[in-house]
């Protein structure tokens, strides 16, 4: 696909870091799939990971985790 910021590059896929804040704690996922720019680095992330990503979130905050860093891993 072609990026929306720059209008130049292209999206191949990769991975990126994601870092959710919510309520006073701190999610981090790492390894998240994710369609990088080749030209200024913009990531897209599929709407469907996400809302698996803020639902997962959810789930760890509602446990009392302040600050919680782990592998991303979904089965698309
Ligand atoms: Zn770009």
């Amino acid at each position: 696909m072609k990026c929306m910021i720059c209008k130049h590059g292209e999206t191949k896929t990769g991975t990126t870091t994601v870092t959710l804040e919510k309520a006073g704690s701190t999610i981090v996922f790492k390894e998240v799939s994710a369609h990088i720019c080749d030209n200024c680095g913009e990531e897209y992330i599929d709407d469907f990971i996400t809302k698996e990503l803020l639902k997962k979130a959810r789930e760890i905050i509602k446990n009392g985790v302040e600050v919680d860093i782990r592998k991303y891993e979904i089965a698309a």
